[in-house]
């Protein structure tokens, strides 16, 4: 029988109660030790904020008010102490752990005892929900499944809807409680992961002593290879001293593009299936011949000239795909590495695999990226100023002896960048803005990585376009955790990518540093808060004590 979704919730508490890290793994690796097939999956599903993995495009579509709302009922609270307790711990599922404790609930003489499984499948259910009717029978299972919950596991129901477990368990611990409870290197473990992005089945084959069976698979998206920064060309030679492939670095959204017999399927960075939005890609793609995996660039593409980046977000992120936007905005996939051609082609060299892409027959909506050999300084930067003046972004300068490394951010690829002074931040707060603004939330403070921890670092006031400002107003209230009246605290989800002219150090951000000039340059709808710059990068940039411009 699958464990009870209670003992699950204990461990969660130890594991929350305890600081050393060491002892977090050892909790949770004893815990997964004893779990069937299912319940580890499940279990780890859980832990890591991955219900469902995001490339089968599953939502649970439970907004934060219909969590509150249903507490409201079954507890009989008001909305004034229901806020107020949110802003005394911060966080749904305390509160409801609390109002569970110290309220009388009123419950059917018989409530099932919950178990792992129970949870997933009534998850899953609501999840499976779609069209006319959806939204009552929806409420019904989760008025259910919260008749049928203790205090404790309340709280981690709500933890996993809202994906905020916040018991201080990161992705690394996980994966080094896999390592632990199955005897495995955490290298090894790691390994497979960046291979597969899916913890439970990492797990699953850690158990049975599988993970060498793990390999990059058709139809199920893999980490891309990522870059590293170099600020100068004649940096870059010294560096590699050797003959080097260069790119241009095209302005767009990254994507993997997996073919299997008639069926396509293209995924972002952060693994969400985007194939409905770029259907003239997908469609070109299945009329040609084998079986492959590539990484390209959709770039929006125009009579010849790529358009601004933010037009691709107007395809993206809608609910319905219009013709007209289709023709305002044609796209191309610009292919510059594969992966896959009817078996993994990860290994070979870089110069391989262009002689591979070279096998495939592109159609009018794709081409493969145009690459130069470049032996000295002067070649790169000759082919840097064509690159800005034909309105792409820089360079990509490749090591042509390197394999594909999926999800490593190794010296093998380098990017030089017009603007190189810019880090990827999260919103942690808004403010409402004066006169023009009064009334929207215009005003963003950010944070930057630090280890498990979020520093801030700055505010940025311009940079958006107001289409943009009011999506941007639209997502903050749905992800707001507190309200301050002037101003709000929200999840840390938006990513924003901000220029600036240079870092000063300032205890004015308990990041110790703060950003001169700061402003948006786009919104990151391709980056988790996993993959923000880090404390270290500014700390790097500022050593460098250069003044940065743009
Ligand atoms: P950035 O913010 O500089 O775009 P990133 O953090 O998104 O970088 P990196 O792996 O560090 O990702 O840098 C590579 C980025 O450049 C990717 O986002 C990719 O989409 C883009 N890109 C554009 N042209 C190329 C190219 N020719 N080869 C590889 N990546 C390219």
């Amino acid at each position: 029988m699958s464990r009870f979704f209670e003992d699950f919730s204990l461990i969660c508490d130890k594991i929350k109660l305890t600081s050393s890290k060491l002892n977090k793994i050892s909790i949770l690796g004893e815990f997964l030790k004893e779990l069937d097939d299912e319940d580890l999956k499940i279990a780890i599903k859980f832990l890591s904020s991955q219900v469902f993995p995001p490339w089968e495009n599953k939502e649970l579509q439970v907004g934060y008010s219909t969590l509150v709302k249903l507490l409201k009922d079954l507890t009989l609270t008001d909305d004034k102490t229901i806020s107020s307790l949110l802003v005394k711990f911060g966080d749904l599922g305390e509160v409801a752990e609390y109002l569970y404790k110290n309220k009388k609930i009123e419950k059917p003489f018989f409530t099932k005892k919950l178990t792992l499984v129970d949870v997933y499948k009534i998850l899953n259910k609501i999840s499976d929900l779609k069209g006319e009717g959806s939204y009552t029978i929806r409420k019904n299972f989760l008025k259910q499944l919260f008749i049928d919950s203790s205090p404790i596991e309340i709280k981690y129901i709500i933890k996993i809807i809202t994906n905020e477990l916040r018991i201080g368990l990161s992705e690394g611990l996980i994966e080094e409680a896999i390592s632990y409870a199955f005897n495995k290197s955490s290298g090894d473990v790691r390994n497979a992961y960046l291979l597969l992005p899916d913890l439970s089945l990492i797990a699953y084959h850690a158990k049975h002593n599988t993970m060498h069976l793990i390999s990059i698979e058709l139809l199920t998206p893999t980490n891309f290879m990522l870059a590293d920064f170099m600020d100068t060309a004649s940096e870059i030679i010294n560096y590699f001293q050797k003959e080097l492939i260069c790119e241009y670095k095209y302005d767009g959204i990254r994507c993997q593009v997996h073919k299997k017999d008639d069926k396509v399927k293209l995924f972002s960075r952060r693994f969400e299936d985007i194939s409905y939005f770029l259907p003239e890609i997908v469609n070109e793609f299945k009329k040609i011949a084998n079986n492959f995996i590539l990484d390209c660039e959709i770039v929006p593409f125009k009579d010849g000239k790529p358009l601004p980046f933010q037009e691709i977000q107007k395809r993206l992120h809608r609910k319905y795909l219009i013709k007209s936007i289709m023709e305002s905005i044609p796209v191309k996939a610009i292919v510059y590495d594969i992966m896959y051609y009817n078996n993994s082609v990860i290994d070979l060299p870089l110069r391989d695999r262009k002689q591979i892409i070279k096998c495939i027959k592109f159609g009018e909506n794709s081409e493969e990226a145009k690459y130069f050999w470049v032996k000295n300084s002067k070649e790169i930067e000759d082919l840097f100023n064509e690159s800005i003046s034909k309105g792409f972004e820089g360079l990509m300068i490749k090591d042509p002896d390197s394999k594909y490394t999926p999800g490593r951010r190794g010296r093998y690829w380098i990017k030089l960048k017009k603007e190189f002074n810019t880090l990827d931040v999260v919103i942690v707060a808004a403010e409402y803005g004066h006169g023009k603004r009064s009334g929207v939330l215009s005003d963003y403070t950010f944070a930057v990585k630090d280890n498990d921890d979020l520093k801030i670092i700055g505010k940025a006031y311009s940079g958006l376009t107001d289409d943009e400002i009011e999506e941007m107003n639209k997502r903050l209230k749905e992800i707001a955790i507190k309200d301050l009246g002037y101003k709000i605290i929200v999840k840390p989800e938006i990513i924003i990518e901000v220029a600036f002219d240079s870092i000063q150090k300032s205890d004015r951000h308990d990041s110790g540093f703060a950003l001169r000039f700061p402003r948006i340059k786009r919104i990151r709808y391709d980056k988790n808060v996993d993959e923000i710059d880090t404390l270290d990068r500014v700390i790097e940039l500022y050593n460098r004590k250069r003044s940065f411009y743009t």
